[in-house]
Protein backbone atom coordinates (compact mmCIF):
# COMPACT_ATOMS: atom_id res chain seq x y z
CA UNK A 1 0.00 0.00 0.00
CA UNK A 2 1.09 3.57 -0.52
CA UNK A 3 -0.30 6.58 1.07
CA UNK A 4 -1.75 9.55 -1.30
CA UNK A 5 -1.27 12.79 0.08
CA UNK A 6 -4.11 14.99 0.63
CA UNK A 7 -2.22 17.39 -2.07
CA UNK A 8 -2.27 15.08 -4.63
CA UNK A 9 -5.74 14.71 -4.45
CA UNK A 10 -7.34 17.07 -7.39
CA UNK A 11 -11.28 16.53 -7.01
CA UNK A 12 -13.15 14.92 -4.61
CA UNK A 13 -17.00 13.86 -4.91
CA UNK A 14 -19.64 14.09 -2.14
CA UNK A 15 -20.58 10.69 -0.97
CA UNK A 16 -23.65 10.91 1.56
CA UNK A 17 -22.06 13.10 3.90
CA UNK A 18 -18.74 12.42 3.03
CA UNK A 19 -16.16 13.76 0.96
CA UNK A 20 -14.45 11.04 -1.16
CA UNK A 21 -11.60 11.64 -3.47
CA UNK A 22 -12.62 11.51 -7.28
CA UNK A 23 -9.36 11.88 -8.98
CA UNK A 24 -6.11 11.49 -7.93
CA UNK A 25 -2.22 12.03 -8.94
CA UNK A 26 -0.29 9.11 -8.67
CA UNK A 27 2.21 6.99 -9.96
CA UNK A 28 1.20 3.92 -11.44
CA UNK A 29 1.36 0.73 -9.76
CA UNK A 30 2.65 -1.00 -13.31
CA UNK A 31 4.02 1.72 -15.79
CA UNK A 32 5.26 3.66 -13.11
CA UNK A 33 4.68 6.93 -14.72
CA UNK A 34 3.16 10.02 -12.75
CA UNK A 35 -0.57 9.84 -13.81
CA UNK A 36 -4.50 10.98 -13.33
CA UNK A 37 -6.21 8.65 -11.94
CA UNK A 38 -9.92 8.86 -12.17
CA UNK A 39 -11.51 6.54 -9.51
CA UNK A 40 -14.52 4.68 -10.25
CA UNK A 41 -17.88 5.26 -7.90
CA UNK A 42 -19.21 2.01 -7.66
CA UNK A 43 -17.52 1.86 -4.15
CA UNK A 44 -17.11 -1.57 -2.08
CA UNK A 45 -18.43 -0.25 1.57
CA UNK A 46 -16.84 -1.59 5.08
CA UNK A 47 -17.33 -0.42 8.33
CA UNK A 48 -13.96 1.47 7.89
CA UNK A 49 -13.61 2.49 4.66
CA UNK A 50 -14.28 2.34 1.08
CA UNK A 51 -12.66 0.05 -1.64
CA UNK A 52 -12.77 0.94 -5.36
CA UNK A 53 -10.40 1.27 -8.49
CA UNK A 54 -8.96 2.69 -11.37
CA UNK A 55 -7.47 2.13 -14.95
CA UNK A 56 -4.26 4.06 -15.59
CA UNK A 57 -4.71 6.29 -18.70
CA UNK A 58 -1.29 5.23 -19.86
CA UNK A 59 -1.04 1.80 -19.57
CA UNK A 60 -4.59 0.57 -18.91
CA UNK A 61 -3.75 -1.49 -15.68
CA UNK A 62 -6.43 -1.21 -13.20
CA UNK A 63 -5.05 -0.42 -9.80
CA UNK A 64 -6.88 -0.66 -6.38
CA UNK A 65 -8.00 2.12 -4.28
CA UNK A 66 -8.82 2.18 -0.17
CA UNK A 67 -10.13 4.94 1.34
CA UNK A 68 -10.30 4.82 4.84
CA UNK A 69 -12.44 7.43 7.16
CA UNK A 70 -11.25 8.83 9.79
CA UNK A 71 -14.33 10.58 12.48
CA UNK A 72 -13.96 13.95 13.29
CA UNK A 73 -11.62 14.55 10.10
CA UNK A 74 -12.04 16.13 6.79
CA UNK A 75 -9.69 14.48 4.86
CA UNK A 76 -9.60 10.36 4.65
CA UNK A 77 -6.81 8.55 4.31
CA UNK A 78 -6.06 7.13 0.79
CA UNK A 79 -3.83 4.26 -0.49
CA UNK A 80 -3.13 2.85 -3.63
CA UNK A 81 -2.46 -0.87 -3.63
CA UNK A 82 1.34 -1.21 -5.19
CA UNK A 83 2.91 -4.26 -4.61
CA UNK A 84 6.58 -3.03 -5.20
CA UNK A 85 6.32 -0.20 -2.74
CA UNK A 86 4.52 -2.98 0.02
CA UNK A 87 8.22 -3.23 3.02
CA UNK A 88 8.54 -6.42 2.16
CA UNK A 89 12.50 -6.66 1.23
CA UNK A 90 11.45 -8.72 -1.43
CA UNK A 91 9.19 -6.34 -3.17
CA UNK A 92 11.97 -3.66 -2.88
CA UNK A 93 15.10 -5.42 -3.79
CA UNK A 94 14.25 -5.74 -7.25
CA UNK A 95 14.32 -1.68 -7.91
CA UNK A 96 17.14 -1.19 -6.45
CA UNK A 97 20.81 -0.61 -8.24
CA UNK A 98 23.67 -2.60 -7.25
CA UNK A 99 22.10 -5.69 -5.63
CA UNK A 100 23.70 -8.85 -6.83
CA UNK A 101 21.25 -11.02 -8.71
CA UNK A 102 22.80 -14.55 -6.99
CA UNK A 103 21.72 -12.42 -3.60
CA UNK A 104 18.19 -11.80 -4.65
CA UNK A 105 17.81 -15.68 -5.59
CA UNK A 106 18.80 -16.89 -2.41
CA UNK A 107 16.90 -14.46 -0.47
CA UNK A 108 13.61 -15.81 -2.71
CA UNK A 109 14.27 -19.44 -2.19
CA UNK A 110 15.25 -18.86 1.59
CA UNK A 111 11.18 -16.95 1.80
CA UNK A 112 10.03 -19.64 -0.46
CA UNK A 113 11.31 -22.39 1.67
CA UNK A 114 10.42 -20.51 4.87
CA UNK A 115 6.71 -20.06 3.31
CA UNK A 116 6.45 -23.94 3.34
CA UNK A 117 7.72 -24.34 6.32
CA UNK A 118 10.89 -26.16 5.23
CA UNK A 119 13.46 -25.29 8.61
CA UNK A 120 16.30 -27.28 7.26
CA UNK A 121 16.02 -25.80 3.75
CA UNK A 122 15.38 -22.39 5.63
CA UNK A 123 18.41 -22.69 7.21
CA UNK A 124 20.62 -23.79 4.29
CA UNK A 125 18.89 -20.86 2.14
CA UNK A 126 19.59 -18.31 5.16
CA UNK A 127 23.22 -19.43 5.21
CA UNK A 128 23.18 -18.60 1.25
CA UNK A 129 22.04 -15.56 1.91
CA UNK A 130 24.35 -13.86 4.60
CA UNK A 131 27.32 -15.39 2.79
CA UNK A 132 25.97 -13.35 -0.56
CA UNK A 133 25.54 -10.34 1.61
CA UNK A 134 29.18 -10.64 3.33
CA UNK A 135 30.98 -11.72 -0.65
CA UNK A 136 28.97 -8.44 -2.05
CA UNK A 137 31.22 -6.55 0.76
CA UNK A 138 34.40 -8.15 1.38
CA UNK A 139 34.63 -9.99 -2.30
CA UNK A 140 38.27 -11.65 -1.91
CA UNK A 141 38.70 -10.18 1.30
CA UNK A 142 36.35 -12.57 2.93
CA UNK A 143 37.74 -15.63 1.42
CA UNK A 144 39.03 -18.34 4.06
CA UNK A 145 37.76 -16.55 7.21
CA UNK A 146 34.30 -17.80 9.34
CA UNK A 147 31.05 -15.92 9.41
CA UNK A 148 32.12 -14.54 12.96
CA UNK A 149 34.99 -13.03 11.71
CA UNK A 150 33.58 -11.58 8.25
CA UNK A 151 30.97 -10.23 10.10
CA UNK A 152 33.98 -8.76 12.46
CA UNK A 153 35.46 -6.60 9.23
CA UNK A 154 32.18 -5.89 7.50
CA UNK A 155 31.81 -2.80 8.90
CA UNK A 156 35.42 -1.19 7.57
CA UNK A 157 33.64 -2.60 3.56
CA UNK A 158 29.95 -0.59 4.23
CA UNK A 159 30.26 3.06 4.17
CA UNK A 160 27.50 3.30 6.07
CA UNK A 161 27.29 6.87 6.75
CA UNK A 162 27.72 8.23 2.84
CA UNK A 163 23.44 7.70 3.02
CA UNK A 164 23.49 10.59 5.30
CA UNK A 165 26.12 12.78 4.74
CA UNK A 166 25.76 13.01 1.29
CA UNK A 167 22.88 15.09 2.18
CA UNK A 168 24.51 17.87 3.75
CA UNK A 169 24.80 20.02 0.38
CA UNK A 170 21.34 19.36 -0.79
CA UNK A 171 20.02 21.25 2.28
CA UNK A 172 23.02 24.47 1.83
CA UNK A 173 21.45 27.32 3.42
CA UNK A 174 21.31 28.98 -0.25
CA UNK A 175 19.99 25.82 -2.29
CA UNK A 176 16.60 25.62 -3.69
CA UNK A 177 15.71 23.00 -1.29
CA UNK A 178 16.34 24.98 2.07
CA UNK A 179 14.71 27.80 0.73
CA UNK A 180 11.50 25.83 0.05
CA UNK A 181 11.62 24.17 3.82
CA UNK A 182 12.26 28.34 4.71
CA UNK A 183 9.00 29.19 2.66
CA UNK A 184 10.94 31.79 1.03
CA UNK A 185 10.49 29.08 -2.72
CA UNK A 186 7.13 27.37 -3.53
CA UNK A 187 7.37 23.65 -3.30
CA UNK A 188 4.93 21.65 -6.18
CA UNK A 189 3.61 18.25 -5.36
CA UNK A 190 5.84 16.63 -6.63
CA UNK A 191 8.12 18.03 -4.64
CA UNK A 192 5.89 17.68 -1.22
CA UNK A 193 5.67 14.13 -2.33
CA UNK A 194 9.63 13.43 -2.90
CA UNK A 195 10.37 15.25 0.97
CA UNK A 196 7.84 13.15 2.77
CA UNK A 197 10.12 9.83 1.04
CA UNK A 198 12.91 11.38 2.25
CA UNK A 199 11.87 11.87 6.13
CA UNK A 200 10.44 8.47 5.63
CA UNK A 201 13.16 6.96 4.37
CA UNK A 202 15.58 8.59 7.00
CA UNK A 203 13.30 7.38 9.95
CA UNK A 204 13.66 4.20 8.47
CA UNK A 205 17.59 4.37 8.13
CA UNK A 206 18.23 6.00 11.75
CA UNK A 207 15.68 4.73 13.86
CA UNK A 208 13.65 1.99 12.46
CA UNK A 209 15.95 -0.41 11.08
CA UNK A 210 18.92 0.06 13.03
CA UNK A 211 16.07 -0.61 16.48
CA UNK A 212 14.61 -3.59 14.27
CA UNK A 213 17.91 -5.09 14.30
CA UNK A 214 18.67 -4.62 17.95
CA UNK A 215 14.75 -6.32 19.00
CA UNK A 216 15.45 -9.55 16.66
CA UNK A 217 19.19 -9.49 18.03
CA UNK A 218 18.26 -9.78 21.29
CA UNK A 219 15.28 -12.16 20.58
CA UNK A 220 17.38 -14.35 19.24
CA UNK A 221 20.03 -14.36 22.47
CA UNK A 222 16.80 -15.13 24.55
CA UNK A 223 15.93 -17.88 22.31
CA UNK A 224 19.09 -19.34 22.34
CA UNK A 225 19.46 -19.00 25.77
ZN1 LIG B 1 0.27 2.67 -15.91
Amino acid sequence: MRRIYPGSITSYSQFGHLKVPKSVKAVCPECRKKVDFVLKSTYQSSKHGLMTESSCPSCKHSAPFIIIMKEREEHPDVYIYDPKTMTHPLNQIEQLPRIPEELVRAYKSAVNVHQSKENSATAVLAKRVIENILKHFLSEQGRGLTLEQQFKVLPEHIDLVKPVSSLSPLLASDGALHQMLELEMDLDDEMAELIMDLLEDLIQYLFVLPGKIEITHNLIEKKLD
